[in-house]
C-alpha cells in the first residue's frame, strides 16, 4: 500500500515502528463467546488479522470468557470456525481470558496492597446512586478508607465463596468527581458463584471487562489492542491498570464498528430473531453471521474484499448493504460455472422438432473462461423457459417471447412463437414455437436480440431454490416506528421458495458449490437441506443490484 493511502490505523503503527524499529506487530482478536460472530466481527479479524500479515507480525485469537452464565463451549467452537473459515491463523496462539485468572486475582491482591484497591458492601442499586452522572460528581462509598490488611482479609473471603453473589465487589480506588464514569472507582471483581465453561467451579469472583482485557492484553505481549469506538472513554482505565501494576502497555486504538444498511448487527437483536424464530437459526442465509453468509454462499475472498474495500473510519456510519453484494457478484463472476434453470417454468413445444429427436447443444461453463470447459445440454421437443421470458401483449422494446416474435435460445437456435395455450382464465400455460437450429438466422428480415435461458422438459430436474432478499424491509431497521420495535421492520418477502427445473448437471451439485444461474443470479446449494442427487439452491444475489427498483 502506498504510504499516502494508510489509513488512520497504519499512520499510528508506522509511527510507533519509526520509533521503535524493533516492534514486532502483535494484533488480537477477542470475542466473548456468548453468540456467533457476525458481519461486524468479520470486520474486526480482517482488520487485526490483516495487519499483522502486513507488518509480518502476529495475532492471537483470545476468548473474552469472564462472565460465566451467557458463555458455551458451543460458542467458542462455532467462532474457531468461522475465524479460520475467514482466513485467520494463530498457530498456537488461541488464548482464553479464563487462563489468567489466577495472575488477574494476584494483581488486585498487589492493587490492594497498594491501596489501589477495596471491597465495597454496597449492592448494585446503592452502587449507581453513589456514582453520580455526567453533570454530578460521585460521592464516595463508605467502604472506601477500609485498611489494606480488612481489604485483604475480605477479598479472600469473596475468593473462598462466603458471601453471596451481589453482596460485595473489589473496586479500584480512582476518582469519584472524575468526569469520565468510568473512573469513578469501576468494579473489579463480582461475586458470583456460577460455574464456568473452562474453569469450572474453581471461581465465585469474576473479573469485570474493564479489569480482564487490558492485563490479557499485557500478559500476551499485544502491542495495538484495536477495538471499537464505545471503548474509547474506557481507555484512560486501560492505562491505569497497566500503569499502577508498571507492566507492558499496550496502545488501544478505537474505530467505528461497522453498521450496514437493512441490518441489525447486536447480538441481543439477532438472538431475539433466533429464539422467536422470525428466522430459521443463527445460521438462517438472511443473517448476517458469519454462519449465515456462509450458508448464503459468500465466500472468505468476497468477505475480505468487503472488509478492505470499507476501510477503517474514526466516526460511526453506515455502510450500504449494496457493498457487501457487489463484494460476492465480484467474486462469484470469477469462479461461479454458469448453468440454466428456471425458476418460473412455462412449457414451450418446439412444433418442428420431432418427438423421438433431440440434439446436443456444447455450451461454455463460463463466458470468459476457456478453462472451465463446456457441457453437453440436450435440446429435444419440449422444453421450459421463464414465465416473465414470454409476454402476451409486449411493448415494442420487449425483445424476448411474444406471440409472432423469435428469441434466440442460449446456445441452440432460434424459436419464433407461433401460438399461445391458455387456461380457462386466459393465461397462457404453453406455447408452440417453431425452431430453427442456425443461431444466426433472421426474423422477418431482423436480427434476433434476445436472448433467453430454457431447460429441457425430459432431463431437466426439479430443485428447490429459496430466493432470498434482505430480512429488514427498511434501511435502518433499528429505528423502530413510534411503539414499536425492530421487528416490526422485518421484510415480510425475505423468502420466497420456488420449485425450478434445473439443467440435469446440477443433480451432482456438492453442498457449499456456487453457480451462476444464467440470467438469474448467484445460487449456492444449501448445505442443510439438500439431499444427494436432490441439491437445493439458495439465492446468494441476483446478477444486478436490484433492490427498490
Ligand atoms: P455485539 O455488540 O454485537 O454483542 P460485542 O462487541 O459485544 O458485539 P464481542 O464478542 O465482545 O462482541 O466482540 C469481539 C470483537 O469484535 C471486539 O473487539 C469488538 O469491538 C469487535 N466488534 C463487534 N462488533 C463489531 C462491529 N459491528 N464492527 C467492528 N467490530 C466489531
Ligand atoms: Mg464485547
Ligand atoms: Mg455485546
Amino acid at each position: 500500500t502506498p504510504r499516502t493511502s494508510r489509513n488512520f490505523i497504519q499512520q499510528i503503527i508506522d509511527a510507533d515502528r519509526a520509533r521503535n524499529p524493533d516492534t514486532v506487530v502483535h494484533t488480537r482478536f477477542p470475542p466473548e463467546p456468548n453468540g456467533y460472530l457476525h458481519i461486524g466481527h468479520a470486520k474486526s479479524i480482517c482488520l487485526n488479522f490483516g495487519l499483522s500479515q502486513e507488518y509480518n507480525g502476529k495475532f492471537n485469537l483470545r476468548f473474552d470468557d469472564t462472565n460465566p452464565t451467557k458463555e458455551e463451549q458451543e460458542y467458542v467452537d462455532s467462532i474457531i470456525d468461522d475465524v479460520r473459515w475467514l482466513g485467520g491463523e494463530w498457530e498456537d496462539r488461541l488464548f482464553f481470558a479464563s487462563d489468567y485468572f489466577d495472575q488477574l486475582y494476584e494483581w488486585a491482591v498487589q492493587l490492594v496492597k497498594a491501596g489501589k484497591a477495596y471491597v465495597c458492601d454496597l449492592n448494585a442499586e446503592e452502587m449507581r446512586e453513589y456514582r453520580g452522572t455526567l453533570t454530578e460528581p460521585g460521592k464516595n462509598s463508605p467502604y472506601r478508607e477500609r485498611t489494606v490488611e480488612e481489604n485483604l482479609d475480605l477479598f479472600q473471603r469473596m475468593k473462598a465463596g462466603e458471601f453471596e453473589d451481589g453482596s460485595r465487589t473489589l473496586r479500584a480506588k480512582i476518582d469519584m468527581a472524575s468526569p469520565n464514569l468510568n473512573l469513578r472507582d469501576p468494579v473489579m471483581y463480582r461475586v458470583k458463584h456460577a460455574h464456568h465453561h473452562r474453569t469450572g467451579d474453581k471461581w465465585c469472583i469474576y473479573p469485570s471487562y474493564d479489569y480482564t482485557h487490558g492485563q490479557s492484553d499485557s500478559i500476551e505481549g499485544i502491542t495495538h489492542s484495536i477495538c471499537t469506538l464505545e471503548f474509547e472513554n474506557h481507555r484512560p482505565l486501560y492505562d491505569w491498570f497497566l500503569e499502577k501494576l508498571d507492566v507492558h502497555r499496550p496502545r488501544q486504538i478505537e474505530f467505528a464498528r461497522l453498521n450496514l444498511s437493512y441490518a441489525v448487527m447486536s447480538k441481543r437483536k439477532l438472538l431475539q430473531l433466533v429464539q422467536e424464530k422470525h428466522v430459521a437459526g443463527w445460521d438462517d442465509p438472511r443473517m448476517l453471521t458469519i454462519r449465515g453468509l456462509r450458508r448464503r454462499g459468500y465466500t472468505p475472498e468476497a468477505m475480505r474484499a468487503f472488509c478492505e474495500r470499507i476501510g477503517v473510519a474514526k466516526f460511526n456510519s453506515t455502510i450500504d448493504m449494496a457493498w457487501l453484494e457487489d463484494a460476492i457478484r465480484e467474486d462469484l463472476n470469477e469462479r461461479a460455472p454458469r448453468r440454466m434453470a428456471v425458476l418460473r417454468p412455462l412449457r414451450v413445444v418446439l412444433t418442428n422438432v420431432q418427438p423421438s429427436s433431440s440434439h446436443t447443444c456444447h455450451l461454455a461453463n463460463h463466458p470468459q473462461k476457456p478453462d472451465f470447459g463446456t457441457r453437453d445440454v440436450t435440446m429435444s421437443r419440449e422444453i421450459f423457459i421463464e414465465a416473465d421470458d414470454f409476454m402476451e401483449d409486449a411493448p415494442k422494446k420487449f425483445f424476448r417471447l411474444k406471440p409472432g416474435g423469435a428469441v434466440r435460445l442460449r446456445g441452440a437456435g432460434i424459436a419464433v412463437c407461433d401460438e399461445v395455450v391458455k387456461d380457462a382464465d386466459g393465461n397462457a400455460v404453453e406455447l408452440k414455437c417453431s425452431f430453427n437450429p442456425d443461431t444466426t438466422a433472421t426474423h422477418d428480415g431482423k436480427k434476433v436480440k434476445g436472448t433467453i435461458h430454457w431447460v429441457d422438459a425430459g432431463e431437466a430436474i426439479e430443485a428447490q431454490v429459496r430466493l432470498y432478499d434482505h430480512l429488514f424491509a427498511v434501511e435502518s431497521p433499528d429505528d423502530a416506528p413510534e411503539g414499536g420495535t425492530f421487528l416490526d421492520n422485518l421484510n415480510p418477502n425475505s423468502l420466497e421458495i420456488v420449485t425450478a427445473k434445473v439443467e440435469p448437471a446440477l443433480a451432482e451439485a456438492s453442498a457449499g458449490e456456487s453457480f451462476q444461474f444464467e440470467r438469474l443470479g448467484y445460487f449456492v446449494v444449501d448445505s442443510v437441506d439438500s439431499l444427494p442427487n436432490k441439491p437445493v439452491f439458495n439465492r446468494t444475489v441476483t446478477l444486478r443490484d436490484t433492490w427498490g427498483k
